[in-house]
Formats: structure tokens, sequence, C-alpha cells
């Protein structure tokens, strides 16, 4: 089947196409830049601007993939989690293809969608998979095992700030510019990531063996930042940057390469916005390596919040025959993954 998948959730306006698990085709319209300002996602001014990028994004992953919109045999639409606003903005606009084109609509966990991306690189996950989620929001180690089908286990995920979210506040610290995350990861090439050793949260051998704490590694950060500016001696950010990266994927990785091993699982897949950083790849792939766990790691442009990934989701619905959701889908600004596709009826009130 041919696939569209439509991602709003946060400031990324996505659409993209997939049949038969490839990607034929994908565009993301960002409105980071009229967040900057404020450092930080406006809802309304995000909401705004998926209303504008909308169709344009659409009509582009459709040209690419040599498509016209009559050819579409499915809508796929993030129904949540993200903001409640810009989250409606994709699904009335999912909604209206599905209804004009008489084609199924399937509502879409976001994270599932991070989860998938990997399948338009890689192909098919194996059964079982362990996952760690990295993003903006999140930070999880999940055990799934068939993605569309089967519950999915969390093992572990953060106690406080999510690792994405420690990259943003920390460059904000640091004085690098909005957003935080690809900031640190360019600062810190110039950097001795050995310069500060920053604490490795719940790395200790009575500590929750999955969960993540990041809000600590947070403070410890701006409080060197702080010591420095005290002392009147100019911030050494390359260094800083490099070693909070350090910690990060340090903790990251250490802990997904372990989840693989006391489960028995053969394969780690690495997926969400800082799946994107440089060492907490590189890092990843040593230790995986050292451990004979094969990595998998989207590639940078489907790492980030995207429609190709929303429609990967929707493709494995389709072809495992699941229910469709109905016109009535509702959004769900904090739906807790425990299947790929969300409820298709609205939650009672
Ligand atoms: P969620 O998926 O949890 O709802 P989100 O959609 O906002 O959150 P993503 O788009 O998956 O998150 O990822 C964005 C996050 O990834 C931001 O915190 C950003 O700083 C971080 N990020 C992106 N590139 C890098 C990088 N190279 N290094 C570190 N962090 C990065
Ligand atoms: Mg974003
Ligand atoms: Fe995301």
């Amino acid at each position: 089947p041919v696939v569209l998948g439509i991602e709003s959730s946060c400031d990324e306006t996505g659409a993209g196409i997939v049949r038969d698990g490839k990607l034929l085709g994908h565009a993301v319209a960002s409105s980071m830049e009229e967040h900057a300002r404020f450092g930080g996602v406006v809802p309304e001014i995000a909401a705004r601007a998926h209303v504008h990028a909308m169709r344009p994004v659409v009509e582009e992953a459709l040209s690419q993939a040599g498509l016209k919109l009559r050819d579409v045999d499915a809508v796929a639409v993030t129904s949540g989690p993200g903001l409640a606003g810009a989250l409606q903005v994709g699904v009335a606009a999912a909604k209206g293809y599905a209804f004009a084109l008489d084609v199924p609509l399937y509502g879409v966990h976001h994270l599932a969608g991070h989860v998938a991306a990997d399948t338009l690189e890689h192909g098919p996950l194996p059964n079982p998979c362990m996952v760690l989620i990295v993003s903006g929001g999140h930070t999880s180690l999940l055990l799934v095992r068939d993605l569309v089908k089967d519950p999915i286990l969390h093992l572990g995920d953060t106690l406080d700030d999510a690792a994405g979210e420690c990259f943003d506040k920390v460059a904000r610290v640091f004085g690098l510019p909005y957003p935080g995350g690809p900031a640190i990861d360019r600062a810190a090439r110039d950097g001795d990531p050995k310069a500060v050793h920053f604490p490795r949260p719940l790395t200790g051998p009575r500590d929750d063996r999955h969960a993540f704490s990041f809000s600590g590694l947070k403070t410890a950060a701006a409080r060197w930042a702080e010591q420095h500016r005290a002392a009147g001696s100019e911030l050494p950010v390359a260094d800083g940057a490099a070693s909070l990266q350090e910690a990060v994927a340090d903790v990251l990785t250490r802990k997904a390469v372990s989840a693989c091993l006391e489960h028995g699982v053969d394969t780690l897949v690495v997926v969400g916005g800082v799946a994107a950083n440089s060492r907490v790849r590189s890092l990843a792939q040593l230790r995986c390596e050292k451990a004979g766990i094969t990595l998998r790691v989207p590639p940078l442009r489907l790492c980030t919040d995207n429609g190709a990934m929303i429609a990967a989701v929707g493709d494995l619905l389709v072809r495992s025959g699941a229910e469709p959701a109905t016109l009535d889908l509702a959004v769900d600004p904090s739906a807790p993954l425990e299947y790929a596709a969300l409820k298709p009826y609205p939650l009672p009130a």
C-alpha cells in the first residue's frame, strides 16, 4: 500500500510516503527559527506554522515520490503525545485527506514512529529488539516484540529530564544557540571530553539498572559554568560541551548495552533526536561491537521528527490488518507508549 504519514506533534511539520517498507518521499518544514528568540517551542506559534506548512509539505513528499494524492491508499498521523494544538492540525489534515480519498486513517504514537524510522533504512526490526529512545521529551529503554502487534515493554524511563532536554538546557547556560543539542555536538568537536568529570547518574550498583536521570547532570554543568564566571575566567565551552556529551553518551550506551545482555537481546536500536548525536552514535557502536550486539541507528535525517517515520508505522499497521481509526480520532497529548497505534476512538473524558 501507499501510505501518507503526517507528523505535527512539536515544531516540525512532516509528511512522508512509504510503500511496502520503502521510503518514496518525505519533506519536513520547521518553525524552529520562530521559537529561537523565546528559547523554547511556543505552542501557539507551532500550531499556526503547521497550518501554513501542511499542504506544501504533503505536496512535496508526493512529488518526490512521483505520485498523486489519488495514489494514496491509507493515511497515518501522529495523534499523540505532543502539544495539543500542534497535534490537532496534523490530525485535522489527516482526517481531511482520508475522508476525501475514502481511505483508512490510523492514529500513531509519535515514539513508535521514532522506532519505525529505522526500518526505512535497515529493513524490518528483528523480534525482539532493545530500543533506546532518546529525544527532547523522552529517555526510555523499551523491549519491543512486534512493533504493531504486541504491547511495548517499558524497562525504564527517565525520572526527571530527558537527555535532549539536558542538552538543550545546558546549551543555554553555556551561551550556545538554540536548539541546544546540535550546538553542543558541534562545540564538542573542539573540546576535551576528559576536561571536566561530570557525574554518571544512576550507574551505581544499587541504582535502578534501567532508569535514567539527567537533571543532576544539568545542575552540575550549570554549577561548573557559574564557578568559571565567578572566577572571572572565560568559559571553556568546547571542553564543557565535550565533557557533558561524554557523560550523557556514557550513561545511555552503558545502560542500553547491559539491558541487551541482561535480557538476551542481540539487537539494539537507538532512535529519537539525540540518536543524531555523534558521540552517542560512536560510543554505542564501540560498546555494541565489544558485546557482540548488532547496533541499528537511523540516518541523521530520520532521527529528528519527520512524517516518513509515521508513514512507516502506518504501512506496518495496514499490512498487519490493524483496525483503522474513525473520523472521531482524538489527539492524546500525553499518550503512554503501550501500542504503536493509538486507540481508534476518543477516550472517555
Ligand atoms: P519527543 O520525540 O520526545 O516528543 P521531540 O520530538 O521534541 O521529543 P526529537 O525531535 O525526537 O524530540 O528530538 C529533538 C531533541 O534532539 C532536542 O532535544 C535536540 O536538542 C536533540 N538533538 C538533535 N540533534 C542532536 C545532536 N546532534 N546531539 C544532541 N542532541 C540532539
Ligand atoms: Mg523539533
Ligand atoms: Fe520526536
